[in-house]
């Protein structure tokens, strides 16, 4: 008897109005080579590795095959890059379907480097190796870390080159995610769609990801015409206001820097959604920038959070005519939700820095202490994971810091503040320790990892270094040599989009 893959596909994307997608297969390659696969991610999925992690995986992953009751469509979108209006869509992607998993909840199974598509533009609808194993480790890392993120499910080597400046070897990733309605996805159907399409794309995500907002649901036409059932589209707008501002606190927590926050890569559900250009950081800096391309500096880790704030007014322009038949009154409705954003990332980062301090507790000076902890970081380009690393483990000597003159004065009053609160220096230390993690994909790490694959074929390296952040809360002794920092080099780190 045949034991299935375990696919259960139930594809919602194609019920929406015809402009949101094309159906579009993917283009098949020629030499298939399943190069990593997600044992665990695909067991939480209901996938049976059996049938998936070999030959036949590796045809579906590739796009050779599709699998049953797959629906393959590249979905329409549009965006903000750097600032300014564009359309897009999945251009080197394939949605194969929604899967159900055993639990009933729903995920996107996309693949990335299929092929071209309606939404091409010029380019060759691929990917290359090394980029689609850096989005594996980087999203793997990111779920570990407790960070809402898509997530990898496979890497296939398609055995065809592609070329970019030089010849390199082509790849598909297989991308699991919550779903991939974009800011970009309002944003196209406001600016090429109707009301109606904005209102159904509007319900959709209500439906998908919100709970139906049901609550509104009772509202009548009279309701309807004076605003109120909008209310359901004012719920819509401050749910993912607040999901970004905790999502972005989270970056901001851990020194992720997403590398390029344009409205179509940021996605509704909350999830961190295109790993590019992205990296972490490792000396303290808000004005750190990794990709190539981000000249001004307008992805900067600093910069996240206004950034947000900026993609978010974008989102409630292209919900405007939902949130009030008045314009004026639909405008405040928007600003008002907007302004909550800065507010409530601050919430969420104030709280997180009280995690990482070790304190249960709120007192009013807690913000300076832990503004001055950064500046004195900061003037001293200490290393942000390391940093907390440190005073996590009581290795006071490892900060860097204990020569800094600022740091004596602030460690005592840190001392004292902790000695404020009812819990233990022991259950202080335990929530430090789940608040910093002691390992994270650091650059040249990533990079070793990467080189060893591509260029050897070796995926040990990678092998090891994804085990070391599948739990990067655990401070065991083999996580050590992870932690150390890179050898100094006056060539900064660089990243680069679109590979
Ligand atoms: P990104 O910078 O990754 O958010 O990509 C921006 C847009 O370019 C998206 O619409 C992508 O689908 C598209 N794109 C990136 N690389 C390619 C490629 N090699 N071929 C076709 N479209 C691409
Ligand atoms: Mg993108
Ligand atoms: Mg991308």
């Amino acid at each position: 008897e045949k034991i299935e893959a375990g696919w259960n596909f139930d594809n919602s994307y194609t019920r929406l109005p015809k402009m949101f997608y094309s159906s579009q297969s993917p283009d098949p390659v020629t030499a298939p080579e399943l190069v990593l696969f997600n044992s665990s991610l695909a067991a939480s999925l209901g996938l049976n590795e059996a049938e998936l992690n070999n030959n036949d995986g590796a045809a579906v992953f590739a796009g050779n095959k599709i699998p049953e009751g797959a629906s393959p469509l590249a979905q329409a979108y549009a965006g903000h890059q750097f600032g300014h209006f564009t359309m897009l869509g999945d251009g080197r992607a394939v949605l194969l379907g929604e899967h159900l998993s055993p639990e009933g909840e729903r995920f996107d199974i996309q693949l990335k480097g299929s092929g071209r598509t309606p939404y091409s533009r010029g380019g060759d609808g691929r990917a290359v190796l090394g980029p689609m194993l850096r989005e594996y480790i980087i999203s793997e890392a990111m779920y570990a870390l407790g960070i809402p993120t898509t997530r990898s499910l496979a890497v296939v080597k398609t055995g065809e080159l592609v070329f970019r400046e030089t010849a390199l070897p082509g790849a598909i990733v297989t991308r699991v995610a919550s779903s991939h309605i974009r800011v970009g996805t309002f944003e196209f159907a406001a600016n090429f769609g109707t009301d109606g399409d904005v209102r159904a794309l509007a319900d959709y995500t209500l439906q998908r990801h919100f709970g139906g907002a049901t609550d509104f649901e009772n509202a009548t036409e009279t309701d309807l015409r004076k605003g109120i059932a909008a209310g359901r589209y004012l719920f819509l707008l401050q749910e993912v206001i607040k999901r970004q501002a905790e999502l972005i606190a989270k970056w901001q927590l851990v020194g992720f820097i997403h590398g390029v926050m344009n409205t179509d890569n940021m996605a509704i559900s909350g999830e961190t959604i295109d790993y590019g250009p992205c990296a972490f950081m490792d000396t303290y800096d808000p004005a750190t920038v990794f990709s190539s391309i981000d000249r001004q500096g307008r992805y900067a880790y600093g910069n996240q959070p206004p950034i947000g704030a900026w993609n978010l007014a974008r989102f409630a322009e292209t919900l405007l005519p939902l949130l009030h038949e008045d314009e004026e009154q639909a405008v405040q409705l928007a600003q008002d939700a907007i302004s909550e954003f800065p507010k409530l990332f601050h919430k969420y980062w104030l709280s997180g820095m009280r995690a990482k301090l070790g304190l249960y507790n709120e007192e009013e000076q807690d913000e300076s202490l832990i503004e001055d902890l950064l500046s004195l970081m900061k003037k001293n380009r200490a290393d942000f994971t390391n940093t907390f690393r440190a005073l996590t483990l009581n290795r006071i000597e490892d900060t860097g810091l204990t020569e800094v003159i600022g740091f004596e004065k602030w460690y005592a009053e840190w001392e004292t503040r902790r000695s404020r609160q009812s819990q233990s220096r022991l259950d202080s230390q335990k929530l430090m320790q789940h608040s910093n993690p002691a390992v994270i994909p650091r650059n040249h790490r990533v990079e070793e990892a990467l080189e060893a694959a591509v260029n050897d074929g070796d995926y040990t390296v990678m092998h090891r270094l994804l085990e070391v952040l599948s739990d990067p809360y655990a401070y065991s002794p083999d996580q050590d040599e992870y932690c150390e920092l890179p050898v100094p080099t006056t060539v900064p780190y660089r990243t680069f989009c679109g590979t």
